[in-house]
């Protein structure tokens, strides 16, 4: 039997035949056209999933289930929201099972999915407890619990990029000031790079954004903070301070085996990872004793295929 994983972003839309070893035999993908609505892009995904069988001799008689991976959640009676999707209670479950009859048919948060994908077959393989951050431009994150993602009493769990952490000079796009995500996402290294150098620092960053602050990227301040540049090593020391903080909230409450980052700021993961234990040690309640260890996420995006095919 195979498994079929679909991940569904704001922009495309990502699908995958998986054997049960985890691996991705086949793929495809389409765009997101969010003006097609809901109904519309179900049925991209439709088309899409037929033709991938069809063109690898592939019958949906020999898939297990297929799972979605959506950026938003889905409640425990099947309804979906995505705010950039402009889905607002949709009725996920029962307007797939229309479009494929005959197959199981399972959904969770995309990050949350990444998370069983990492847990399953990547960085968190073997560990009971694992919980992964995804640093992109936003912060999600997933929990999983004995290889099974905990998504909570009504589906809305998990949420880590959302945990209130400080105060912070911008609110977050959900309209809460100090989430973890106005401190650790690739937005918030840009926007504190650009604070500062409006504020009269001078700066490499500056330099490598060829003199534009709105061509400012996560990557640049990482480049700059390799140069030893001053104005980088403190937005970078900022970030890890917070994600540091971060992590020690998990630990508290979850005390998990293995925390993972992926996403895209983790592509700077020696960076972040150099010296992050001792960082989040300062604010863990048991400071010595084992804590979870802080690795890098190993599948990148094929997380979310693999995850969403395993739901
Ligand atoms: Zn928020």
């Amino acid at each position: 039997m195979y498994y079929i994983g679909v991940d569904i972003g704001g922009t495309g839309i990502q699908a995958g035949v998986v054997d049960n070893q985890g691996k991705i035999l086949f793929r495809t993908e389409c765009k997101t056209v969010v003006k097609k609505g809901f109904e519309g892009i179900l049925d991209d995904i439709k088309i899409m999933i037929d033709k991938l069988l069809e063109e690898n001799n592939l019958n949906m008689k020999e898939i297990k289930s297929i799972g979605f991976g959506v950026p938003g959640f889905i409640n425990k009676k099947g309804l979906v929201t995505c705010v950039n999707l402009k889905w607002d209670g949709e009725s996920f479950e029962n307007e797939l099972k229309r479009r494929f009859p005959n197959v199981e048919i399972h959904g969770e948060n995309d990050a949350t999915v990444a998370a069983l994908g990492e847990s399953k077959f990547g960085s968190m393989k073997g560990a009971d407890v694992g919980v992964l951050y995804t640093l992109g431009t936003g912060v999600g994150g997933g929990i999983v619990i004995n290889q099974k993602v905990f998504s909570g009493a009504h589906g809305l769990g998990s949420e880590i990029g959302h945990q209130v952490i400080g105060e912070n000079y911008f609110d977050c796009n959900c309209g809460n000031n100090g989430c973890v995500e106005t401190f650790c996402s690739a937005t918030a290294i840009i926007k504190y790079s650009q604070k500062l150098i409006q504020e009269g620092r001078k700066s490499r960053i500056l330099d490598l954004a060829e003199g534009d602050l709105e061509k400012i990227n996560a990557k640049m301040v990482f480049d700059a903070y390799r140069e030893n540049d001053i104005v980088a090593i403190e937005v970078i020391t900022r970030f890890k301070s917070y994600l540091a903080k971060t992590f020690a909230n998990t630990i508290n409450t979850l005390d998990p085996e293995i925390i993972s980052i992926g996403g895209g700021v983790s592509k700077a993961s020696d960076i972040i990872l150099d010296g992050i234990e001792d960082l989040v040690r300062k604010y863990v309640l048991y400071k010595k004793e084992d804590i979870a260890k802080i690795v890098c996420a190993t599948l990148g995006s094929d997380a979310g295929i693999i995850g969403a095919a395993f739901l």
